[in-house]
């Protein structure tokens, strides 16, 4: 199986053209003030279309996580590991944490986004471990 790519709509386009840039972006509502990811024509929390995309600070922290051992086919090389990464802006976002040893990994750890190539067209939002944030808040 082939790693499968997203072919983004209208609607997602600057989020994808913003992570070739290195830039994380999101859309938030000018009704109601909520921020919104995955990219969408209308707030999922009021209907509102006055979305703007801003640049969001790239920090979150890991919500759950899971490290996969065994890729699904041989273009996804194994081991990595995937993420549900709870944005300071408040979207969740799955994504991978990347050069990370997996005995460090632990739920409400503090990262940073960092940018991948998935391929020629498309990058992709990956997050690295940041202590240092860990740190701050003790
Ligand atoms: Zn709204």
């Amino acid at each position: 199986m082939a790693k499968p790519l997203p072919r983004p709509t209208p609607t997602e386009q600057p989020f994808y053209d913003a992570c070739a840039r290195g830039e994380l972006i999101l859309q938030h509502c000018q009704h109601c003030g909520h921020v919104l990811f995955y990219p969408r024509t209308h707030c999922d929390a009021c209907q509102s279309e006055q979305l703007v995309w801003q640049r969001a600070s790239g920090a979150g922290v890991i919500a759950s996580y899971t490290v996969v051992r065994r890729g699904v086919s041989a273009d996804f090389e194994a081991p990595y590991v995937i993420a549900l990464v709870d944005l300071v802006e408040g979207p969740r976002m799955m994504s991978q944490i990347v050069d990370v040893d997996f005995d460090a990994l632990a739920v409400g750890l503090s990262v940073t986004v960092d940018f991948a190539s998935w391929s020629e067209d498309i990058t992709l939002p990956v997050f690295r471990l940041h202590p240092a944030l860990d740190d701050d808040a003790s």
